[in-house]
């Protein structure tokens, strides 16, 4: 199968060509035809599989070929993402395969001034993409207008619920006009997904690319154990072990990024970090040198990685396991993509115990430990499996009581192997987000 054969004209094969793009991808395959056919789509496909191109190429054909020339502050196909950078990602893409057709495309996304987004918005753009909060933000000052709009993409749908978007997604969807075409990609398929794929699409054709909710199998997964407080030494001392040059690292908070590209930076290592506290700017420069190598390790948060496309990422490490487990998914799908393999290392403590049933659980895997001498937690993270079950084993027999009560393992927070550890605080691994709740939204991207 080629890209000529699924339809698509003559100016998008040379872009394609141009990008070396020789084979559709399964999604590509499935969605072209469909979106060309007008068909709205529900797609489960994880980034990596070749989803951006799936809506894009047809979307833009459709536009090069079908309805008005776009008037003043008007836009005709619209796609939605939950990040800045996933908008940058997402438009430069676009713009790419647009190479060779007249069509004006353009991102709007917070976190920077709005006033060019207004002016440039003021002509016009056949295709926008946009962050959902800034897209209102415009519409609201009437920089922007919908009624020549005949396309919305939702991409990473599941994630601008998780953001808490399902506000702004309501208030965009009674904007736009109801006879339109309405692609919806995303990950994973909660039920809250399928309640808004009920609300926004017509008739869907639903498309599903890989396993529900299992992690690429091009990726080698494992884990080390260890106490909490060591792992920004365990990852000093896997890194020079393993001699890592490029290394896209998770943690669980803004703090913890910090934290630890503080520590990198201090022994010498050349790091940065992006999250959400961070300007636009900031966050876009850092992304850049790691893409150029130019910065080895980059340690980010959930909401500014999710999505991003780094060719050939050999690494991915899990500093701390994600609080959603559907997040361990889109963490590990950074690397081994387009067929290439890699590997996700994820150092997890005591405390962290459900957090791994749970990514075990939904991965229908047990993660593989492989624990570092001189490693070895104190907090012992008991055995998980993917059942969901947290593998209790028999207990040893207690040791004799030294005399003054004073070996190491009676500090008190030692977890015995036949217990579960404490989860601190108390973390419920897989969350619930109501669809269009009123609700305040959780944090920005
Ligand atoms: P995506 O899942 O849309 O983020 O795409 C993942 C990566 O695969 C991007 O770097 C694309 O440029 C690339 N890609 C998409 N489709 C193809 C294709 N048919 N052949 C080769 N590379 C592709």
């Amino acid at each position: 199968m080629t890209f000529a054969t699924l339809g698509l004209i003559e100016p998008l094969l040379r872009s394609l060509e141009t990008l070396g793009y020789q084979t559709p991808t399964p999604v590509q395959a499935q969605a072209i035809p469909a979106v060309l056919a007008g068909r709205d789509l529900m797609a489960a496909a994880q980034t990596g599989t070749g989803k951006t191109a799936g809506f894009a190429l047809p979307l833009l054909q459709l536009l090069a070929m079908e309805g008005p020339k776009v008037t003043a502050n008007s836009v005709r196909a619209l796609i939605l993402v939950p990040t800045r950078e996933l908008a940058e990602q997402v438009h430069e893409a676009v713009r790419q395969y647009a190479e060779n057709l007249p069509l004006r495309t353009y991102a709007v996304y917070g976190g920077v001034s709005i006033n060019p987004q207004m002016m440039k918005l003021r002509s016009g753009v056949d295709l926008l993409v946009a962050t959902p909060g800034r897209l209102l933000d415009l519409f609201r000052q009437n920089a922007l207008k919908f009624n020549q709009l005949q396309t919305l993409v939702l991409d990473e749908a599941d994630r601008m619920l998780d953001l808490g978007f399902s506000e702004e997604l309501a208030n965009i969807y009674r904007a736009l006009p109801k006879k339109r075409q309405t692609l919806l990609f995303s990950a994973t398929f909660s039920d809250d997904i399928r309640l808004l794929a009920g609300q926004m699409l017509n008739d869907p054709l639903s498309i599903e690319v890989s396993p529900r909710n299992v992690a690429a199998n091009t990726v080698k997964q494992w884990i080390v154990t260890v106490d909490k407080k060591r792992k920004p030494e365990l990852f000093v001392h896997l890194m020079r072990k393993g001699k890592w040059k490029q290394v896209l690292v998770f943690a669980k908070t803004r703090n913890g990024v910090d934290a630890l590209v503080e520590k990198l930076q201090g022994l010498g290592i050349n790091a940065d970090g992006i999250h959400g506290d961070k300007p636009q700017a900031t966050r876009q420069r850092a992304l850049d040198r790691f893409k150029a190598s130019d910065v080895q390790i980059l340690v980010a948060t959930d909401v500014a990685a999710r999505g991003l496309d780094i060719e050939d990422l050999p690494l991915v490490v899990n500093f701390d396991l994600p609080i959603v487990a559907e997040d361990y998914i889109h963490r590990i799908g950074r690397t081994g993509r387009a067929g290439s393999t890699g590997e996700a290392i994820s150092l997890v403590c005591a405390d962290e115990v459900n957090l791994l049933s749970a990514i075990e659980m939904l991965t229908r895997q047990t993660l593989k430990r492989q624990n570092e001498p001189d490693f070895e937690p104190e907090h012992r993270v008991p055995d998980t499996d993917a059942s969901g079950q947290v593998v209790k084993k028999p207990k040893k027999p207690k040791k004799p009581k030294a005399s003054g009560g004073g070996g190491k393992r009676n500090l008190g927070k030692w977890v015995d192997s036949g217990e579960v550890a404490p989860a601190e605080p108390s973390i419920k691994p897989v969350r619930k987000v109501p669809v269009f709740n009123t609700g305040p939204r959780k944090r920005k991207p």
